[in-house]
């Protein structure tokens, strides 16, 4: 078990030593100062070392082992692009800096915004949203502007399917909108009978449609293009979740299919990392009639120059402090270069090595919609549950084989669900592998359950209290007396 830093504190020990001076303190008011020394762990610089590698060591991550995290793209993140968004001219650039002295900076921006504009389609871009659920929200108040700019103020409602990742339903929530859920039909896509009486029985008030396309069960919406018309008669405007994109890039766009707004999260896609919480990048790209209402500052160029424009006639106004996430954006940037006309390859991958795992673990774990998937699918551990073993243990089984476990009990359409994403980087050996991995947790299931209900027999902690965990976050060392 590892122990605490502070549990591995022995007084007196430090790796630097600061001067003994007295710091002068009169110029503090006396309410500021501390009565007492601060409870600080005493180690030396090598335990200290030590001691923050054990901690790393413990977390797994997408250089650690396969990661087949359904929706979240756990794609390589290629060390060129570490290495480029380090490189001093971008780390030592103040976000305030004239535009004059910030060209290159503002042009890698304006050229990832044309970049990312030509895998949508779309007319104009902002780069500021910090992840896909920011973009999400970005994307929703430019709905709202735009319904009050052009005093339509009936349309309160969002139509959302039943499928759709929780942030959806949350971004238009936060935004004051009342969601109306579409129910997906049996072959896991939006109804579209149900989508008509949706709009039959809420005229003039629908504001926008929330869709992910491919959706959440990895299924190509094929009714995209009726649904597009629908709703433009209506007068709603079509959103689109791109948080993963990665089964159509340079294949198709939004913009084809319909839609008026997207985000990215260039964290999946574009192979920026992400997890534990760091920073992400949710551009929000849209057509041409709601190009002014993007946030501001907008990035633009003028033949010579680039510089950020604030006189943007109907902006919703700021949504992140300066431009986003800048190194992000340099990461996502050299990866579009780097990849360059072979963007397409990587979706191609991406879809070839879903539907070969797809095809191979159907036999020994329910599919319930099998169909060709995208990037993409969803398999329910159904038989698993009849003989007493959940998804959840299936799950923790995985990490004792040290895969990470695919998202599960995701979408909620699916009963037991393991939702799985091979991506393109990995290679037809690492799937092979996982297949087998997999095939030997069912046939475990059916021979000797209790290997996996024990799961995990690798890890420090077994099973934690997830809910309680998230809600009362307690990472405060308390000193004992
Ligand atoms: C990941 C994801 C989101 C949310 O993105 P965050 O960056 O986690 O906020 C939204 N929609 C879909 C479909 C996603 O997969």
């Amino acid at each position: 078990m590892t122990k605490l830093i502070f549990e591995k504190s022995q007084k007196g020990m430090t790796a630097i030593s600061i001067t003994n001076e007295k710091l002068d303190t009169n110029y503090i008011d006396e309410k500021f100062l501390r009565k007492n020394e601060p409870v600080l762990p005493e180690v030396t610089e090598l335990e200290a070392m030590r001691h923050f590698k054990e901690l790393s060591d413990k977390n797994f991550c997408v250089e650690s082992g396969f990661y087949p995290l359904g929706s979240c793209t756990m794609k390589y993140n290629p060390k060129v692009n570490e290495y480029l968004a380090s490189l001093e001219g971008f780390t030592n650039l103040h976000p305030l800096q004239d535009d004059e002295d910030a060209q290159g900076a503002l042009e890698l921006m304006y050229k990832l915004q044309e970049a990312l504009k030509e895998v949508t389609g779309m007319d104009a871009m902002t780069l500021q949203g910090s992840a896909g659920a920011h973009g999400e929200l970005c994307g929703m108040m430019i709905v709202k502007h735009y319904f009050k700019v052009n005093n339509d103020l009936k349309r309160t409602k969002v139509i959302i399917p039943d499928s759709a990742h929780g942030t959806n339903p949350a971004s238009a929530g936060m935004c004051g909108f009342e969601i109306v859920k579409v129910q997906s039909n049996e072959k896991g896509q939006v109804d579209v009978e149900d989508l008509k009486t949706i709009f039959e029985n809420n005229k003039g008030e629908i504001a926008a449609i929330m869709m992910t396309n491919p959706n959440t069960l990895g299924l190509f919406e094929e009714n995209i293009s009726e649904i597009a018309k629908l709703a433009h008669e209506e007068g709603a405007l079509l959103y689109y979740d791109g948080a993963n994109l990665n089964a159509i890039m340079g294949i198709t766009t939004p913009k084809v299919m319909g839609f008026d707004i997207v985000h990215l999260n260039l964290h999946k896609t574009f192979s920026t990392p992400h997890g534990g919480g760091g920073p992400g990048a949710g551009p929000v790209g849209v057509v041409e009639k709601l190009k002014d209402f993007l946030p501001i500052p907008v990035i633009d160029f003028d033949g010579q120059k680039y510089f950020r424009k604030y006189n943007v006639k109907n902006t919703i106004g700021k949504i992140k402090e300066f431009q986003g996430n800048f190194g992000v954006l340099v990461k996502a940037y050299a990866y579009i270069l780097m990849r360059g006309n072979t963007l397409k390859e990587a979706s191609m991958d991406a879809v070839l090595n879903a539907n070969y795992m797809k095809e191979k673990l159907k036999k020994y774990y329910e599919l319930p919609y099998d169909y060709t998937c995208m990037h993409e699918f969803v398999l329910s551990g159904d038989k698993q549950k009849s003989k007493g073993v959940h998804t959840l243990e299936i799950a923790k089984r995985l990490m004792d084989f040290k895969y990470h476990p695919p998202t599960v009990y995701f979408p909620l359409i699916v009963s037991e669900a393991m939702m799985i994403e091979p991506t393109e980087s990995e290679t037809k050996q690492r799937l092979d592998e996982f297949i087998d991995i997999m095939i030997k947790i069912a046939k475990e299931v059916e021979e000797s359950p209790e290997n996996v209900l024990s799961a995990p027999h690798c890890a420090p902690v077994k099973r934690v209290d997830e809910t309680n965990a998230a809600r009362h976050l307690d990472l405060r060392y308390k000193e004992e007396n």
